[in-house]
């Protein structure tokens, strides 16, 4: 069962010792909570996905969504699941308690959403989505649509979408077409959605859809682009639910996230799809882009998960798996001696070890920015709330890519780890490798969200986000000056500095107005960057585990000794790849810019 694949020791060192969930209690808006009350909420959620999770992650796949008259069916334990959410209050935890949450730390809700991704990552996208369109009306939405909506979502009565994409506007969303039509005080729907998570399933009474679209005689672009609350099914005052000609055309089938379901929409196909604005006129990407960072770390959230369990299920198969002989033994040609067990062969370790880099490293990349999250919005100093605002900013579209893009290897280094059972459907590494393949696609692919950090993020406010960012690392770089990690520290400062050059290098194609060729290599710029943030969350780890085994061991001693080992891998095998794309970036040859038909006549 997957829930053997949760680490929760390395889960609660990354949490309480790198990343200080304590000093994240202190802060008075999360003064009711402690450790200890934290211990309770972390252990109820691991019971949780244990029960209602674990049981269906296989099911899910080999009998996925599917459209059937007029409607999605998918796994009956999706409507009790969502429900149950509400009943635990996890579909409200961040909300504060005037809007009918529980006003946890995002660090802790984190936590608890990957602790049931571990177990099953298809399932906990319903409640994601239900959440984050629940919070986007509680920010922005007029106090009666709250009033009509929320409430439901957050007991798991109704479940939530956020419809963007649409047949001709994936990555550019300027190109939306839907329209809204004003009609008294609503609006009248009409167009095309494509790809929408949770869009329509069995067993849920309402969907909320929350929907981009363009009121009639809106601007071009993004500038003309509204949100609005589409209900599936209206409330009469009597009680009952009128059908909101929101009509399901399709269930996409895919590789992997099968039991996810992925909707086709059309809006207003009998002229009478009935639409509230939220917020203001023209303002919809807007708000929808301000919720887009906990989405976006929720994305990388779920690959971390995923590249977690699948090493988990690796090493444990590694550990129980005989094969060969081990090169130093004497008589190794001997075949009437026994086998040695496949984690004793280097190469099958070294698998194992980019596995587990990629693993934890990615986790605590994702908890570190769940930490910015929270001191960005409930720091008492106005000045330290905007910088780690930036600093959130910043590590935004690294986090969500990291673990997405990097996992793909490491859950495919597991596969490998499995020979050929890694490649059956007798062992779950196959449905980790496809599941995670998704992650590098959802909320904007590697390639926007590589623009949008060199883009923007690198450059934002004359680079002063890059540059706090460089403050954080060079702190843990002091840090490690002194002691046996110091060899480590002078990497991460050389890393540090070829992330400087590389940055002002591209820059001067940007100042001179070049910026296809600035933003040519945007994703070899997030492959380096990558490399070096999650090189300094293994310093910080190698530290933390240092001043563990030189006073207050919370752990086994091989637990921190393991950490150390992990720390050498990182930097002997990863960290390499920060020179390698340094080099190619520097250099002035423009490939990728040169004409298509030149390229591939
Ligand atoms: C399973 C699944 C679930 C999804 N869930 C939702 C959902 O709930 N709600 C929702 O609204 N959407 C959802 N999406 C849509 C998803 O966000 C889009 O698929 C994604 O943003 C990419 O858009 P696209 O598929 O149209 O690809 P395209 O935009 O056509 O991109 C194709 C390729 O071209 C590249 N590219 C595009 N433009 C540029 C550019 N300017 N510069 C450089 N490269 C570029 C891309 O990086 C990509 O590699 C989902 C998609 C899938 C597959």
């Amino acid at each position: 069962m997957p829930d053997k694949f949760l680490d929760l020791a390395t889960l609660r060192f990354l949490l309480y010792d790198v990343h200080q969930l304590e000093a994240i209690l202190s802060l008075p808006d999360f003064s009711e909570y402690d450790a200890e009350s934290a211990n309770m909420i972390i252990q109820s959620v691991v019971d949780f996905s244990q029960r209602e999770l674990a049981p269906y992650y296989k099911e899910m796949d080999t009998d996925p969504a599917r459209f059937e008259n007029g409607t999605i069916r998918v796994h009956p334990a999706v409507s009790g699941y969502l429900k149950k959410c509400g009943e635990l209050g996890l579909l409200a935890g961040p909300l504060d308690h005037d809007s009918g949450g529980m006003q946890l730390p995002f660090l802790l809700v984190t936590t608890y959403m990957y602790i049931q991704e571990i177990s099953n990552n298809h399932m906990p996208g319903y409640a994601g989505l239900t959440f984050g369109a629940s919070e986007l009306l509680v920010h922005y939405a007029s106090e009666e649509i709250k009033e009509r909506f929320v409430p439901k979502m957050l007991t798991g009565e109704w479940g939530g979408t956020m419809c963007l994409t649409e047949p001709q506007a994936g990555s550019s969303l300027s190109d939306i077409l839907a329209e809204a039509k004003t009609d008294g005080d609503s609006y009248l729907l009409s167009g095309q959605k494509i790809f929408i998570s949770g869009g329509d399933y069995q067993g849920i009474e309402n969907i909320v859809h929350l929907v981009l679209a363009r009121i009639e005689g809106a601007p071009a672009g993004t500038k003309g682009i509204s949100l609005f609350v589409v209900p599936k099914f209206i409330s009469q005052p009597n009680g009952s639910l009128e059908f909101n000609d929101v009509n399901t055309i399709g269930d996409f089938q895919k590789l992997g996230q099968r039991g996810f379901c992925t909707a086709h929409l059309s809006f207003g196909d009998q002229g009478n799809c009935r639409g509230w604005l939220v917020g203001e006129p023209n303002q919809g990407l807007r708000y929808m882009f301000q919720m887009m960072n906990g989405a976006r770390i929720a994305t990388g959230r779920g690959a971390a998960a995923i590249s977690m369990a699948a090493y988990q299920a690796s090493l444990a198969y590694a550990r129980e798996r005989p094969q060969g002989r081990s090169l130093t033994e004497a008589g190794k040609k001997d075949a009437s001696k026994g086998q040695t067990l496949i984690i004793n062969h280097a190469d099958v370790k070294r698998m194992l070890l980019r596995q587990k880099v990629i693993a934890e490293g990615g986790l605590s990349l994702i908890l570190l920015s769940a930490r910015y999250h929270d001191l960005s919005r409930s720091h008492q100093d106005e000045q330290k709330r905007n910088e780690y605002g930036l600093l959130l900013d910043i590590l935004t579209p690294v986090a969500k890519t990291y673990p997405a893009e990097k996992g793909i290897d490491s859950v495919s280094a597991g596969l490998q780890v499995l020979g050929g059972y890694g490649f059956c459907e007798d062992y779950i590494l196959q449905q980790y490798y496809r599941d995670i393949r998704i992650f590098s696609i959802y909320e904007g692919t590697t390639g926007i969200q590589s623009q949008d950090l060199l883009g923007r993020k690198m450059t934002m406010e004359n680079g002063r986000a890059f540059a706090l960012l460089s403050m954080e690392i060079e702190k843990t770089i002091k840090n490690a000056e002194d002691g046996d990690l110091s060899p480590m520290g002078e990497k991460l400062a050389e890393g540090l500095a070829t992330a400087g050059k590389v940055k002002d290098y591209l820059m001067k194609f940007a100042d001179a107005g070049e910026y296809d060729r600035f933003l040519a290599d945007a994703t070899l710029v997030m492959e380096l960057m990558g490399v070096l943030v999650v090189g300094w969350q293994w310093l910080e780890m190698g530290l933390k585990s240092q001043d563990a085994l030189a006073g207050n061991q919370k752990y086994e001693e091989s637990f921190y000794r393991a950490k150390l080992h992990a720390l050498d891998y990182y930097y002997l095998y990863e960290m390499p790849a920060i020179s390698r794309h340094a080099e190619t970036l520097l250099n002035n040859e423009g490939i990728t810019t040169r004409e298509a038909n030149s390229l591939f006549p």
